[in-house]
């Protein structure tokens, strides 16, 4: 099932999706699983079980980086269309990832646009979209920095832009941006775009990114705006 996965545009349905998350999720779970149960077979001296418990660790690491990414694509049907306003919801959700920011080094701020403006979306995916590009932003920056989301307006169009000053992409993985499995990370997922992206368009959205290697990255999210 997962070599069939083709790039975002591709994936015919949510359950689709679902299935090959819980497919992924089979791989820790079952390593976690083998760990304990030979941890319960033999007496291993206290090093050999602290290894265990490291893998083990690491295991459920990787299940959880899983969850994050696509935890919204595990519900079966598309959700209600909302009403939302832009500035609540990106400040809001730069607000709720900054103490994670903090933890590394990387202060978030967000620019609301001066007046209210609305797009329309699933309320959770907007926000998985929004939370999947701010970790990267902070994954970019290993020494800390700054991230800075600003929402203007433009016509009938709202724009959302997110800046890091991280590690910066080339123009080939810059388009690679969406495509299944595609991360440079040793532990990544490679997930955490193709989600975004796919929710973005979904929401009629156009992304455009501008990346600079060595210098930071511009995620720049262009929606039709609601009356
Ligand atoms: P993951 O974060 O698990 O690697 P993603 O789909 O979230 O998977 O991202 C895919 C890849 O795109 C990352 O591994 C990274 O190489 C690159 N990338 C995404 N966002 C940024 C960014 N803001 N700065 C630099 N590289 C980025
Ligand atoms: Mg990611």
């Amino acid at each position: 099932l997962l070599n069939t996965l083709m790039k975002h545009e591709k994936l015919e349905s949510v359950s689709h999706f679902a299935a090959a998350v819980s497919h992924e999720l089979r791989n820790p779970m079952q390593s976690i699983k083998g760990f304990i149960q030979l941890m319960q077979a033999y007496d291993y001296s206290r090093d050999k079980q602290l290894e265990f418990h490291e893998t083990i660790l690491d295991e459920i690491n990787s299940a959880e980086s899983l969850i994050d990414d696509y935890l919204i694509y595990a519900k079966p049907v598309y959700g209600e269309l909302d009403r939302m306003s832009v500035n609540d919801e990106v400040c809001g959700v730069l607000k709720l990832l900054g103490p994670y920011a903090n933890s590394l080094g990387v202060e978030l701020f967000c620019h609301p646009a001066e007046s209210e403006i609305y797009i329309r979306g699933d309320r959770q995916k907007f926000r998985q979209a929004m939370v999947n590009i701010i970790r990267n932003g902070v994954e970019s920056m290993p020494e800390g920095g700054e991230m800075i989301a600003r929402i203007k307006v433009q016509a009938s169009k709202v724009i959302v832009e997110i800046a890091d000053q991280g590690v910066g992409m080339t123009k080939e993985e810059v388009e690679r941006l969406g495509e299944p499995y595609f991360s440079n990370k040793i532990k990544g997922t490679g997930l955490g775009m193709m989600v975004t992206y796919s929710v973005i368009h979904q929401m009629k959205g156009i992304i455009i990114v501008n990346s600079e290697k060595g210098l930071g990255t511009v995620f720049k999210l262009v929606f039709p705006r609601l009356e």
